[in-house]
């Protein structure tokens, strides 16, 4: 299972610039050897991938996605999925969500809130070769105050949710609720720190969790050795995330310099999702509802976070790749559209394809995300150059995706 990759160009992940004709030999599940194709021998009896036109990248990592949720736009449909399917249901769904994504290229997915622990589930079976799928993290259910932005009201009285939200109040509450996403197997803590666009359209920043709500959580959530991300719109309740140690800030509309500069120094990254955002705009107002207040904070949030990215990029922040896939946004047909936005809020090409490898590859303490020796063989070849048009990454009939050095099947091929 020796494979020697022969390509025009590599982008390693780490943002360095492309480096041309090089040979990238990797055997079983790992890159072993990375040159110039003049100084590389090549195994006898490796398989000869010879791609003279075609860039090799590593396997892309979205930070931000939804498995359980089918990307529906419709709100209806939305509330709908989550009375209707049982765990088993959606996780079984969700295998296919991921497969689709893995083809666009995504080897590595993390899951920022899911009913009960259908995708950490499906998570496991993938890590267990019971399926094959591309690498999940899963938080569980995010965290939220009572009525907060993952527990929202809108239900009948005689409506009982359970596992959907994990409702906590007051600090030992979310230690306790930390303690039991671990306890079913998260792989990192998500918090929602900030108020819901959609329950308070009007007051975008209001701070949701308390200041003592956030080191609770953060503090917990270290001990145990996960990683923080917190949902956050803004002003106060992204400052106090960033204070209490959070370790990726999703979203961040309203992102000031003082707290841009907290994050830099700190490392917190910051997790755009700028797809999100602009997805509302591909639709027309009628098909999506929504009442007026909702939609002028949808126009606003938009330009606030463009901003958000120049004073991050400007404050040398860490910007991840994330789309909030599953949310408005289908599975696998969009997430690399990310890249594109990035490169589009002033990051170089190079610098959004570390976004969406090396920096979620060290966020997530995974040996991926990186073209060098010695790390685990999750590639993509792009019959183009992304360094060029970043856009290439979303025309998925130029794409070869490698899990683990094994070729995935293109869609209706058999594995
Ligand atoms: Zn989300």
């Amino acid at each position: 299972m020796t494979k020697a990759f022969l390509v025009g160009r590599v982008v390693d992940g780490t943002g360095a610039p492309p480096r041309q004709d090089c040979a990238v030999v990797t055997e079983g599940d790992r890159i072993v050897t990375v040159g110039a194709q003049a100084e590389v021998a090549i195994p006898p009896g490796a398989e000869v991938i010879s791609a003279p036109q075609a860039t090799l990248i590593p396997g892309l990592i979205d930070l931000h996605v939804h498995l359980a949720y089918s990307g529906a736009a419709q709100r209806d449909r939305f509330r709908t999925d989550v009375v209707s399917l049982s765990y088993a249901q959606m996780a079984l769904r969700a295998a296919g969500y991921a497969a689709a994504t893995l083809r666009a290229g995504f080897t590595t997915l993390r899951d920022v809130h899911a009913p009960g622990g259908a995708i950490i589930d499906l998570g496991r079976a993938i890590r267990a070769r019971q399926i094959a799928g591309p690498t999940i993290h899963a938080c569980g259910v995010g965290l939220s105050v009572t009525g907060g932005h993952m527990d929202q009201p809108g239900w009948g009285d005689h409506v009982q949710l359970d596992g959907v939200t994990c409702a906590c109040d007051g600090p030992r509450a979310f230690r306790r609720g930390v303690r039991q996403q671990v306890k079913r197997g998260a792989d990192l803590i998500k918090i929602n720190a900030c108020v819901s666009s959609l329950l308070d359209p009007n007051h975008p920043y209001r701070q949701e969790m308390t200041d003592e709500e956030l080191s609770a959580a953060c503090d917990e959530a270290h001990v145990l050795e996960r990683h923080v991300a917190a949902h956050t719109s803004g002003g106060p309740g992204l400052t106090a995330a960033v204070r209490a140690g959070v370790d990726t800030i999703e979203h961040g509309h309203w992102l000031d310099r003082e707290t841009a500069d907290l994050m830099a120094e700190r490392g917190t990254i910051l997790v755009p999702t700028l797809l999100v955002n602009e997805r509302n705009f591909d639709f027309p107002r009628e098909e999506l509802g929504g009442s007026k207040e909702q939609w002028r904070w949808l126009e606003q949030s938009r330009d606030a976070k463009w901003l958000s990215l120049e004073i991050a990029r400007q404050a040398g922040v860490k910007i991840g790749c994330g789309t909030d896939a599953g949310y408005m946004i289908p599975h696998g047909e969009m997430n690399a559209r990310e890249l594109e936005l990035l490169v589009q809020g002033g990051l170089s090409e190079v610098e959004a394809i570390r976004s969406a490898t090396r920096i979620g590859a060290e966020r997530l303490g995974i040996n991926a995300g990186e073209i060098a020796a010695g790390r685990t063989a999750d590639l993509v070849l792009v019959d183009g150059d992304p360094v060029a048009d970043i856009k290439v990454l979303q025309q998925q009939h130029l794409l070869r995706v490698f899990k683990a050095g094994t070729e995935v099947p293109r869609e209706g091929e058999a594995a």
